[in-house]
């Protein structure tokens, strides 16, 4: 469903996976990795899920926890550890009867914050079925018929191609085909758009075209993309001018570092209680 990679995946003739030395596979996970208890994924480590962790003997993942419905987090929301424990525990049998509406197993513990809509899903399951999950706030998640809508009203021709991988985008919205809410015309896959976001962090997400950022990440976090706040250096941000230091070129020059603070705390304050 998402084809816009190619410009991003690594070039096939400058692998290094294509040297003569023996190969040393850095991703495989050790068959007795035990599995996350809310997604049955033994993943480490992954952009959707986050970090896995173990705490009373459970395994899981922070973002499994953090979007699960219903399940508070140690230390927050007046959950301590006792009581996360008899959470988790009432939450993996409920999810015994929970069927995901994507891939038709049980287990699914995230359920679309539209009232009265039953869609259940796992984590992993959302973006196969259209689903958005929004990591900032309360981390809400909606099903394919409630997910957001971006209000831009343009919408792609036929011959319109992703800025990122200059592949074609189709000739509709869709949830795979997104707009720059500032500039309205320049088009990307979600998942061209995501590696980008991976790529800068909070600080240096923008517009590959207009490199607006506050309406362009507010509108990207609303529509489900992530991303991860990471530290700069100083040096990064700031270049000397005489005795002086001012904010290097492509950084908005007003209204920074405002927008990303608010915007990173507010995404890293949950992060880190998970
Ligand atoms: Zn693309
Ligand atoms: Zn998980
Ligand atoms: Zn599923
Ligand atoms: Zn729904
Ligand atoms: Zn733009």
């Amino acid at each position: 469903m998402e084809s816009g990679e190619s410009k991003l995946a690594r070039p096939a003739q400058s692998s290094p996976w294509d040297s003569p030395r023996p190969r040393k596979v850095l991703t495989a996970v050790p068959l007795s990795s035990p599995a996350c208890v809310l997604c049955g994924r033994v993943d480490e480590d992954s952009i959707i899920l986050g970090q896995k962790h173990e705490k009373l003997g459970f395994y899981f993942h922070t973002f499994c926890v953090i979007f699960c419905t219903g399940l508070g987090q140690p230390g927050k929301d007046n959950t301590n550890v006792c009581s996360f424990k008899e959470d988790l525990i009432r939450t993996m049998r409920q999810a015994e009867h929970t069927l995901c509406f994507v891939c038709g197993n049980v287990g699914a513990t995230i359920t679309c914050a539209e009232s009265g809509c039953g869609r259940s899903f796992h984590l992993p399951c959302a973006s196969k079925g259209d689903c958005i999950t929004q990591y900032f706030g309360e981390f809400r998640s909606f099903c394919w018929v409630h997910r957001p809508h971006q209000a831009v009203e343009a919408a792609p021709t036929q011959d319109t191609t992703c800025i990122v991988c200059m592949e074609p985008v189709g000739d509709s919205r869709s949830y795979s085909t997104m707009v720059c809410p500032a500039c309205r015309h320049v088009c990307f896959h979600r998942a061209c758009i995501q590696e980008q976001a991976l790529h800068a962090g909070i600080y240096c997400f923008q517009c590959p075209l207009c490199r607006d950022r506050d309406s362009f990440i507010r509108d990207m976090v609303t529509m489900g993309i992530r991303i991860p706040f990471r530290l700069v250096s100083i040096s990064q941000l700031l270049r000397c001018e005489g005795t002086g230091a001012v904010l290097r070129k492509g950084l908005p020059q007003q209204g920074w570092p405002f927008a990303a603070i608010s915007m990173g705390l507010s995404i890293t304050g949950k992060l880190e209680s998970g």
